[in-house]
């Protein structure tokens, strides 16, 4: 029977990574792999994470069972950071998922079990995972115009012509905040405007939030989210808490339904439990509970929100050097966007031939969409990588 499987495409960032540790110089720059690192290049546990373990292996007296959908202190934290108080509680279903990837796949399975026949919609480009996953799983996915190869920023005009044309039923995948692989995103009355159609069609949005407090702000990032789900009758939700608690091993993420009456809240919650159990069964709990434990005790919040806050102005504050150093060698404002944009990742807008140069010729390692992650560069590799774009003729 194993000898019938069929070799399956390898995950390319890996693939990169790979190439990244063969690499024998010295002096080569990793912007490739999706997770936050220092100036140093470290990746390190938050403190207030690592104070709640101290403080979880101290009060921690059973490792049994918790329940299907996980800890349901977890559901209310998680909602609570991410709602706030948006929509009323009692509309809002929630299940732990293992990491935001698990929330999607639970979410896609979701959306499959109430109407196989709905069409999901990517942005184009999105995180490749999604469509990925939509395949797997056996649904019919679609795209809409995302990016504007000529700005970098959204092509916006694009995107409602195509959204104008989802039907009722479909569901629109969305990324809350900090897109990847593009950093482009939308402003507040794009969003409104999005908010709109999504009304006229009756297309469901399922927002994807893995990144909330590395763009604007733990609130500013969240706006759109409130935003969709106060605005619409129903929302799906996934959010990861791998990266703004810096738990990507732990597998802490969460789905989230936000149906139209508190009434429907029962069957929901009921099905994301269900899923729960046909997939993996109990939930991972260690990160959930720790994330629990920060976002309930007021000076482990204040601890970890201050330490997150200084990972974000780190990162922007990379992006305006780069933009700047950029500026001053190429004597334009064409890569200004990079200020603009939000989160870990930016799409350069090279081609694949430069991006393989810059690769071969300067050790600079991006994926091949020339997505960059701005966290992997330093005060001293900025300028390295503006002489190397500049160079390959970017
Ligand atoms: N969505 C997006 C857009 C992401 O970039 C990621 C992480 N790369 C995830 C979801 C899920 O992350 P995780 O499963 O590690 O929580």
């Amino acid at each position: 029977m194993l000898t019938n499987l069929t070799p399956q495409p390898a995950d390319k960032i890996l693939q990169l990574m790979q190439k990244f540790r063969e690499d024998p110089r010295t002096d080569k720059i990793d912007l490739g792999v999706g997770i936050y690192k220092d100036a140093s290049g470290n990746t390190p546990v938050m403190r207030a994470i690592k104070e709640a373990e101290k403080r979880l292996w101290e009060v921690e007296t059973t490792k049994k069972y918790t329940a299907l959908a996980g800890d349901p202190a977890y559901g209310d934290a998680m909602v609570d950071l991410v709602l706030g108080d948006a929509v009323p509680r009692d509309r809002v279903a929630a299940a732990a998922t293992p990491g935001g990837t698990g929330a999607i796949r639970q979410g896609v399975e979701l959306i499959k079990m109430a109407n196989p026949d709905a069409t999901i919609w990517l942005s184009n480009p999105t995180w490749p995972n999604h469509p990925s996953i939509i395949k797997y799983v056996g649904m019919k996915m679609a795209e809409y115009r995302y990016f504007d190869d000529a700005t970098r920023g959204v092509d916006f005009d694009g995107m409602m012509a195509d959204l104008a044309g989802v039907k009722a039923g479909d569901v629109v995948l969305l990324h809350g905040c900090c897109h990847n692989p593009t950093g482009a995103n939308l402003n507040m009355a794009q969003w409104a405007e999005v908010v709109d159609s999504l009304q006229k069609t009756g297309a469901v949005p399922f927002i994807d939030i893995a990144y909330q407090g590395f763009g604007d702000g733990l609130e500013d990032d969240a706006a759109a989210v409130r935003l969709v789900a106060s605005s619409l009758p129903e929302t799906i939700i996934a959010a990861s808490c791998s990266k703004n608690f810096g738990i990507y091993r732990e597998r802490t993420g969460i789905l989230m339904t936000v149906s139209q009456e508190a009434g429907n809240k029962p069957l929901a919650q009921s099905t994301l439990a269900f899923l729960n159990r046909q997939n993996f069964s109990f939930p991972p709990d260690h990160g959930a509970r720790l994330v629990t434990m920060i976002l309930q005790d007021k000076v482990l919040r204040d601890d970890w929100m201050e330490e997150l806050e200084n990972v974000r102005l780190g990162m922007l504050a990379l992006r305006t050097q780069l933009a700047g150093e950029l500026q001053r060698l190429s004597g334009s404002d064409r890569f200004g966007f990079l200020a603009q944009h939000r989160g870990m990742f930016s799409r350069l807008g090279a081609t694949p031939e430069q991006v393989e140069r810059l690769r071969a010729e300067h050790g600079i390692y991006m994926i091949g969409d020339s997505r960059m992650n701005i966290a992997g560069l330093n005060e001293a590799t900025i300028p390295v990588l503006a002489k190397a774009i500049i160079d390959t003729g970017i």
